[in-house]
């Protein structure tokens, strides 16, 4: 039980990554609140995490490329609990895999939108939540791309870019020292998102989200306490 006690919430908990992690944190013992857009598949996370634990998490509905008002965001989560100790900022989109010649400003900005603008405003307007925390943990989720700008990779390398040093300008102002900014990449992981970057790999090559929970699970626990500015792989290296 490494997360005993701990209210996370994850974004893009319906799929993935997301949705590993918010079950991986709620069978650590976290109250976990699951953001997502579409409720359905929210509802069958729920009924999964039910099936090993009384608790019921709360769902928020928020399409990240169509609402923009984060302080009603940050209300609905008010209604849930006093504090956070984390979040997993998970939702994402891949865009196009094409040249940036041939990049469509639509797309760009949609990219651009749910990868770098709403973890940094859902983060603000979650600061008063965050700060009745003794050690919150605010987790971006990065890329390889996110390293360094790869060919054809467009929008998502430059928001992965992007939220890596937002979380390292997080972490150099902290306004509030109770609160620790990190980034994680999960590497290549059998999920949705993956299949459409590389359609003609064979995902049973792959690890599965549930693999690469250990590193999602530390650095939302204690253990990672010492953490802050660091960008971490999940598959290590
Ligand atoms: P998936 O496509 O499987 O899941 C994406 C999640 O984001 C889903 O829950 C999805 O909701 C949600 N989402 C998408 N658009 C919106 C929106 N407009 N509003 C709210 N929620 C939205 O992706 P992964 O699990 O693979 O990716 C998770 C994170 O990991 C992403 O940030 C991605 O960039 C990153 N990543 C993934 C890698 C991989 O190999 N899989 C490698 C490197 C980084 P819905 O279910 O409704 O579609």
């Amino acid at each position: 039980m490494k997360l005993a006690g701990k209210t996370i919430l994850i974004t893009g908990a319906s799929d993935g990554i997301g949705r590993a992690a918010a079950i991986s944190y709620a069978q650590e013992g976290a109250n976990v609140i699951l953001h997502g857009r579409n409720e359905e598949k929210l509802q069958q996370v729920v009924e999964q995490i039910q099936s090993f634990t009384a608790k019921k998490p709360p769902i928020i509905i928020f399409d990240l490329l169509q609402d923009v008002d984060y302080q009603a965001f940050c209300r609905q989560v008010s209604q849930y609990c006093t504090h956070l100790d984390g979040i997993l900022h998970n939702a994402g989109i891949l865009g196009q895999r094409v040249a940036l010649t041939d990049y469509e400003a639509k797309i760009w900005q949609d990219v651009l939108r749910i990868h770098v603008d709403a973890p940094l405003f859902l983060t603000q307007s979650l600061m008063p939540l965050l700060s009745q925390s003794s050690d919150a943990s605010v987790l971006f989720t990065s890329s390889g791309v996110g390293r360094g700008v790869r060919a054809t990779w467009g929008a998502y390398s430059i928001a992965k870019i992007a939220i890596e040093q937002i979380s390292l300008l997080l972490t150099m102002e902290n306004t509030q020292a109770n609160i620790r900014y990190n980034c994680i990449n999960p590497g290549a992981t059998r999920t949705t998102m993956r299949a459409a970057a590389f359609p003609d790999e064979d995902p049973l090559t792959l690890p599965t989200a549930y693999d690469i929970m250990p590193m999602y699970v530390y650095m939302m626990s204690d253990e990672s306490r010492h953490l802050h500015g660091k960008s971490v792989d999940a598959q290590g290296k």
